[in-house]
This record gives structure tokens, sequence and C-alpha cells, in this order.
């Protein structure tokens, strides 16, 4: 029996995770108490890993649509269908008539490869799930202190003095963050959490903040408002370290604290109790998610955290900075490989002609498509209207992951040729004309980047199921049929590439990596460097070293309830569930605590439309519906409603209006209207 260290399949947090091996089978798992985050704790999905791995509905072989059905096929068979396709649609509608859809759940080398194949083949419509969970942290982050990421370490929270939550409920998403935030407690620190929902994480709190769904500007702009006249500001840091800062000052001009109050529904004593304790601690951290992110102003959101850690000196030391928390275990990397519209490898932006020449030169070319390409919801649109005739999808899941996904799914029915490349026919993989089977994380090697950036190795342990394969190897061997590139590359191989082409991975090599189990953070920029755990300690990322004020005012959701949808609707994410649910809801230990959708009501609300706790109702939104059963829940305040958005059928209801910079859709705030019955 052998012991095998891996990274974890499902959430960002990145914890390490032992496989046991006997007779060439995973018969187990070993918890790695030398992992600096998790510490040897794995969360219920953690613990639920080889769930997936030994699953029986694996896919085992290359599918290719036959009428209503599915025939089994082999890999010759399938690779050539899938090259004659691309290049017909590519040859008759040019490359920009494809578009990709890459995968946070991938490796770092197959991301990379992925956007590679996409920008080579001629088109810029290269995207992933990040748009649709942490593309405000990358454009907002990115303008305020030039590089979209956090900041610390997750166990540096432990010298924080003051943390601030926003929109964040790991408590429940990102378990071994609690860990820390309750270190930082017990060493004396204080706890703000600041949502429309009194999650599992507002229990760890000092002070609770109900605010308004929506409400987040409000929020921070009041605090800075109160630290402004309480004389709180870091006067030092602002003058050597910043830039912007009267102009941001002057957007906040003639404002009160009860004012901002009072937009986000929350008394002005208690803004003014959190900014006094953020501005005067020795070390302030903010703690947020995608209650902050997926907005309409998802990215003035971000850039309000931004100032108000500028606005205070908060950054750039140990406790102190802030911490997007990234949703999926490569979400972080995914970026930083340039799976993104508007950026190529290590944030090169797509619309700067030098930024692309120099990739193209480095991939062999004399130019990229100019871009910025469209983004995951715009991608559905333009197939909508046939703009984009063909797809390939690496492990999404956009006919449960996108917003009003009834027109995803109608777009995707649409394409001449699309084809996903996953471990299970999810239901977007039921869409395709060909599906791949591919291998999962403890059968392919490679590297991940938690939501720390810290980078880690993770070596194949076992042989896939039937003829699944990696996906490197998948998206290497379409390349080489149509003529992209001669052989197809290892992940080592890759990761080198990745070296040469991204400053900040200069120093991280797969050898490296496989040496150094706790991984090394990025920017890491050469072999001897050790690797930056925390960002901006002498100067920020940006051409002149300074962090930069964004003014950003309050915007109003763009839907609120009235007559026709009375409730506030919000989304989010459960312990036991992981993104569109195709790998937990496939987990029996999982499934069994949360095996189908419930909405959460307030008891007055209950009462008030004579709900019972388990009824079935229908929840719709001026784009759909769905059926769930009645929670009865305090969690959630008096005329808002909560929907897990694991399921089918949820993101129906949501929106597809997006943030005018990040282009995230607006998920987190709609309208809605309950009936019973179902
Ligand atoms: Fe895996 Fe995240 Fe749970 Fe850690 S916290 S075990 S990375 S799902």
């Amino acid at each position: 029996m052998s012991v095998f260290p891996t990274v974890c399949p499902f959430c960002g947090a990145g914890c390490r995770l032992g496989l046991r091996v006997e007779d060439g089978r995973v018969t187990g798992l070993e918890y790695l108490s030398d992992h600096p985050v998790a510490l040897g704790a794995l969360c219920s999905k953690g613990n639920a890993a080889l769930e997936v791995l030994n699953h029986p509905d694996r896919l085992r072989q290359p599918l290719v649509r036959e009428g209503n059905g599915w025939k089994e096929v082999g890999w010759e068979q399938a690779l050539t269908m899938l090259a004659s396709r691309l290049d017909d649609i590519r040859q008759n509608h040019g490359g920009p008539a494809l578009a990709f859809l890459a995968s946070a759940k991938a490796t770092n080398e197959e991301n990379y490869l992925f956007q590679k194949l996409a920008r080579l083949l001629g088109s810029p419509h290269v995207d992933h799930c990040a748009r649709l969970c942490h593309s405000p942290s990358v454009v907002g982050l990115s303008r305020a202190f030039g590089s979209g990421a956090m900041t610390n370490p997750i166990p540096d929270l432990a010298h924080s003095r003051c943390i601030l939550i926003l929109g964040s409920n790991f408590a429940e998403n990102h378990p071994v963050v609690s860990r820390w935030v309750c270190e930082a407690k017990d060493r004396g620190g204080v706890v703000f959490v600041a949502d429309p929902r009194r999650t599992p994480t507002a229990a760890l709190a000092d002070r609770y903040l109900p605010i308004r769904p929506g409400t987040d500007v409000a929020l921070l702009n009041g605090m800075m408002r109160a630290i402004l006249d309480e004389g709180l500001a870091d006067w030092e840091f602002i003058r050597h370290r910043t830039v912007g800062f009267e102009e941001w000052r002057a957007s906040l001009q003639g404002s009160t604290v009860e004012e901002h109050a009072a937009i986000a529904g929350v008394s002005p004593a208690d803004i003014v109790a959190v900014a006094r304790a953020y501005a005067r601690a020795e070390a302030s951290a903010i703690i947020y998610c995608m209650g902050v992110t997926q907005h309409t102003v998802g990215t003035d959101n971000v850039e309000a955290c931004a100032n108000l850690a500028l606005l205070c000196g908060q950054i750039g030391r140990p406790g102190a900075g802030i911490l997007p928390l990234r949703g999926q275990n490569n979400v972080q990397g995914a970026c930083d490989m340039g799976a993104l519209a508007e950026f190529l490898p290590g944030y090169a932006p797509v619309a700067d002609p030098q930024a692309r020449r120099r990739i193209a030169q480095a991939w062999g070319r004399e130019d990229l498509p100019e871009g910025p390409g469209l983004s995951v919801v715009e991608i559905m649109h333009a197939a909508h209207e046939g703009r984009i005739r063909g797809m390939v999808v690496m492990g999404e899941n956009p006919a449960v992951s996108d917003p009003a996904t009834t027109e995803t799914v109608a777009a995707l029915g649409r394409l001449e040729f699309l084809v996903v490349q996953d471990l299970f026919l999810t239901e977007t993989a039921r869409l395709a004309h060909l599906v791949l089977p591919a291998a999962c994380w403890a059968e392919k090697s490679g590297s991940y980047t938690n939501t720390e950036r810290r980078v880690q190795w993770s070596e194949k342990v076992v042989d896939p199921p039937g003829e699944a394969r990696p996906d490197l190897w998948i998206i290497g061997e379409m390349g080489r049929r149509l003529g992209v590139w001669g052989s197809v590359p290892t992940a080592g191989e890759t990761l080198a590439e990745v070296a040469r082409v991204v400053p900040a991975y200069g120093g991280i090599t797969a050898e490296r990596l496989r040496n150094t189990p706790a991984g090394l953070f990025w920017p890491c920029p050469n072999s001897s460097h050790p690797g930056t755990p925390i960002l901006y300690r002498e100067r920020f990322n940006t051409a002149d070293g300074r962090g930069r004020f964004c003014p950003v005012t309050y915007q109003m959701p763009g839907e609120q309830p009235g007559a026709e949808f009375p409730l506030w609707m919000t989304t989010g994410r459960v312990t036991v569930h992981y993104n569109s649910g195709a790998m937990t809801r496939r987990a029996p230990s999982l499934s069994r605590y949360a095996p189908e959708v419930w909405v959460a009501l307030h008891p007055q609300d209950t009462e008030r439309l004579g709900l019972a706790d388990g009824d079935e109702v229908e929840v719709r939104t001026p784009r759909g519906q769905v059926t769930a059963r009645v929670q009865i829940s305090q969690e959630v305040q008096p005329g808002q409603v909560f929907l897990p958005f694991h399921f089918p059928g949820v993101n129906t209801l949501t929106r597809p209006d997006l943030d005018r910079d990040a282009r995230i859709p607006a998920y987190k705030v709609a309208a809605c209207a309950l009936e019973k019955g179902g």
C-alpha cells in the first residue's frame, strides 16, 4: 500500500489529500497534517472525493450522437470527426465562428494549452466560468493594485486583528478558512459579517450587518465616509503609496454616513463601529466572495473594497490585505493561464497589440486574433444568433451554471457542432454532438493554483477508467490533427512553456513543485525565488508602483421587487455541493443531505403566504420558473428568498444582465414570485 499526495478536486482552498493505493486502485483517503492551509482537515466534499473518482457513471468511451441516443466509438473516429467538423466551420466561417469554454477544474497546463489552441485556430472567444464568479476581482483588483488576486495566504488571517467579511459564506463553501478566522478571534481579533443572509459564517461574527441585497457600495462608502469624518485615514500610506485620492474623496463629498446607512438598510452606528475597528486595528483583512462580485456593479463593489484598504493602509503586511475566495480548485490558475476573453497568459491584455505580438512570437506566430473576445454569456447570445457555430467545452456545465439557462440550452441546441470533454454525461454533454471521456484529478499529472496564488503539483495516481484520457492529451491531439502543432506536450513541458511566457510563473517548474509539497506562491519570477506569499509589501504591481483609488458611487440593482414579482431572490452554495453539482449530486454521501432544490423563506413570509415547511412551490422570475420545497429559515430576512444554485433549473431564474467592465452576470439579485403547488 502506498499514499500519494494530490490536490482536492473541489474548492479553491486547495487542500491536499492523500490517496491510498492498493493493487492499482485507490482504496482510501489519508489526511495530510503538514498541509499549511488544511492542517490535515478536509470538509465533507473533500472527504467524498473518492465517490466521484470511482463513480460507476464515469464516461469510459467517446460517444457520438446518433438520433436520440449515443453510439460508442474509438478515439481515432472521435478525433477525426472532431478535427473535420471544427475545420469545416473554420474554413467556411472563419476562426471567430468557434468558441472555447475552458475549465477552472482542469490543470494549469490544460487551460494554457486550451486557450492557446483557441487563439491559434483564429478565435478570440475563449472564456470560462471565472467569468461567472470572480471576473470583477480580476478587473477591479488589477485596476487598483495591478494584480487580480488574493493578497495574503489563508493562514495569514490568524494575524488579523479585524476581519470584515462581505458576501462570503466560507463556513459552508470554503470550510477550512473558518479555522483561521477562529484563530484570529482566539488571538483577540474582531470579526464583522455583512450579508443579506444570516449564514453560518455570520455565526462567527462579533457584529452582523444584514445589508439589503446589492448595497455593498453603500456600506463601504459609508464606512469610508466615517473614516474620513473621524480622521482615521492612514495619511502616510495615502501620500507615499497611492494615487487618485483627491478625485476619489471628491466622489464622496457631501454624502453622510446616515445616507449610506439608509441605502444599505443598517444603522449608522453599526457602520461607524465597523469603520473604526477596521481603520484602527493593527492589521485588518477583507474577505469577500460572490455576494460581492455577482452583480452588474460587481467591479464597483471590488473597487470599493480596494479603496477601503488603501484609505487605511490595510494591505501589504501580515494580516492586512484583501482575500477574494475563488470558487473552484483552479479558478485562479485558469485565469493566470489566459483562459479569459480579454487576457492572454499572465494577464497580457488581448486589446494591446504589443502584448499580443509578444505572446504570438513565443508561439511562433506574427500575431493573434484581436480582442477582447466574447465572454461566456455573450458567447451564448452569439450562438443563439448563429454567429458562433462550433463550440468546445472542457469540463464546464453551462446548461446548469449560466444565467437564464433556458436561452443557454436553446443556444447550445443551435450549434452546428458541440463537443464536450467531461467526467460524466452532464446536462451540457447531453446536448453535444460528440462527448469525450476525460480523466479526473487523480488520473493525471499537473499543477493547480489555489485561491491564495499557491501553485501545487498533483501527480497521477491511477489510470482513468476505460478509454478516458486527460484533457491535456485530448487538447494536444485536437491541435495536432488540426495542424496547429506537431506533437502532444506533457504537463511538465507545458509548465516549462508557461514559465517562459508568464513572468509570475518564471521560476515554477514541475520538478520544483514536486519537491515543494506546500507549493509556491506567484509571483515567483526565477528558479531561486522563494515565491511571494504576501503581495505589495513595498510597491503595487502598477507601472508607478502605487495603488489607485477608483471613485465608485452606489447604483441600484437593475431589477427590483414589484407587484408581479414581490420578493427579493438570491442564490448561493451549500456545504455538500459544488458548482453545477455535476460531481456532488452524484456522490451519495453528499447528495443525501441535499437531494433536491429548496427555497428558504422567513417564517413571516411562509405565514403570510400560507406555506408550511416541505410544501412544493413554483418559484418564478421574468425569465423562468423552477419547482422547489419550502424550507422555513431564520437565515433569510422577511421579503427575501434563497435557493441553492447547484441544481438544474435554478439558473433559469437568474439575470443575464452584465457588469459593464467584468461582464459577470447579475446572479445575486432578482425579483421573484412564489406559487403553491409547483
Ligand atoms: Fe476540498 Fe475546499 Fe473542502 Fe478543502 S475546503 S476539502 S479544498 S472542498
